[in-house]
């Protein structure tokens, strides 16, 4: 009997009449033969509530109580749920995460899965009921709620999905499947029939929010199938699945942006051993994640050194380099917050070379200039001044043609 994880999120259980909704899907998907697994978020809005209600009262509430709160969100909609099954004459039966025993770490508000206990649901799935999970949650050994991180019902979803060697694992949001780029930025944007894990973790990271970045890993690690898809309108959604032999591959798959990027230059350091570690290793230390890293080298035997940070980081970030600034022997240091990172994702520029140059061509013809670059094995990103985002995605969506399907050859 083919079996099948359903996660619904917030919006699709954002009240009374979607709850019943999801209820029609799951009953419609038993009377195909299937049997389910349901993870649900909490109601839309719902932890954003329980957060503000703990900050009223304290601005750094304690993690594990902040945890207990949370928990409760997904507590209501999985409750709701069974009883709309069951009202439909549906057998169903609703837990907690530390019910099942979603085993987690002790990382209060970020707790990783160690270990699922799949008895009491495989009972249940015997039994023919259809079996509600609280996503988001799990406890740790000693008996501690813990929640699994902003969006963390996704990873619930794939965990439970590899847990129980599920068919496939299928994300029921608000957008119909995973996007070449952001439709609103282009409306020529192009829903993508799949794409392998790898590129929707390098999509997710570049700000693609559909999925927890952590579900994809966990979906790539333990090879689950996962499809994201609406759970309003009709549709095959997007598959992501590892890289198949054989099938043809899209050149480029999608583009991917980042407005929360900042840059910082270090400028007229001496070019010896040791510099880019007496600079980077002070950010470090205040424990301001790096990304992109460009070192020039200069005539005059210094160099500059420009790296980004996350926006949210860039004045801590400009004060450790300031503090540090006699001591490297740095001219000066600038920065800009007006940035952003654009990236070409695709497994098939593993074996075509000149997409980098298409890349470049595209964006020099439109005068964009290209302030940092950096590639790796299956995308290309380049930073430029955030007022040509619009202009530099629409202008490499078309001439990578990604408005149409094709693959190359
Ligand atoms: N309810 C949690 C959140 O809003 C988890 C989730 O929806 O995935 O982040
Ligand atoms: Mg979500």
């Amino acid at each position: 009997m083919a079996l099948y994880v359903h996660k619904y999120g917030g919006t699709s259980v954002g009240s009374v009449e979607r709850i019943k909704e999801v209820a029609n899907k799951v009953i419609a998907a038993r009377e195909r033969g299937e049997q389910v697994v349901v993870v649900v978020s909490a109601m839309s809005g719902e932890t954003n509530r329980l957060v503000a209600l703990a900050h009223e009262i304290d601005g750094s509430p304690d993690p594990r109580e902040m945890d207990v709160l949370l928990s409760t969100g997904e507590q209501v909609t999985i409750a709701l749920l069974s009883i709309a099954l069951q009202a439909r004459g549906c057998p169903a039966a609703s837990y907690t995460g530390g019910q099942v025993r979603i085993v987690t770490d002790q990382a209060h508000t970020k707790a990783r899965i160690l270990d699922i206990d799949t008895e009491r649901l495989r009972e249940d799935l015997s039994a023919g009921r259809v079996v509600v999970v609280a996503g988001f949650q799990g406890v740790t050994e000693s008996g501690d709620i813990t929640t699994l991180g902003r969006g963390g019902s996704d990873t619930t979803a794939v965990a439970l999905a590899a847990a129980l060697r599920a068919d496939e694992c299928l994300i029921y949001t608000d957008v119909d499947g995973v996007y070449t780029t952001d439709p609103r930025i282009e409306p020529r944007a192009r829903r993508l029939d799949r794409i392998t894990f790898e590129e929707m973790l390098e999509m997710a990271s570049l700000g693609s929010k559909v999925l927890q970045i952590r579900s994809v890993e966990f979906a790539g690690k333990y090879n689950v199938a996962l499809r994201v898809l609406s759970s309003f309108v009709e549709g095959p959604g997007t598959l992501i699945t590892y890289e198949e032999q054989g099938v043809e591959k899209a050149l480029i798959s999608g583009i991917a942006f980042n407005r929360d990027e900042a840059k910082l230059t270090v400028q007229g350091v001496p070019d010896r051993p040791g510099v880019a570690h007496a600079i980077l290793g002070p950010v470090a230390a205040a424990n301001i994640e790096v990304d992109m890293i460009v070192q020039n080298v200069a005539g005059d035997k210094t160099t500059d050194f420009t790296f980004t940070v996350n926006r949210n980081d860039y004045s801590r970030a400009l004060a450790v380099l300031e503090g540090c600034r006699s001591e490297l022997g740095a001219r000066e240091v600038t920065g800009d917050t007006h940035i952003v990172k654009i990236s070409l994702v695709g497994v098939g520029m593993r074996s075509h070379a000149g997409i980098a140059s298409k890349m470049f061509e595209t964006l020099a013809n439109e005068g964009i200039n290209i302030r940092m670059i950096s590639t790796s094995e299956i995308k290309i990103s380049v930073v430029v001044d955030e007022r040509y985002l619009e202009l530099a995605v629409r202008a490499l969506h078309e001439a990578f043609q990604l408005e149409n399907s094709h693959h190359a050859d």
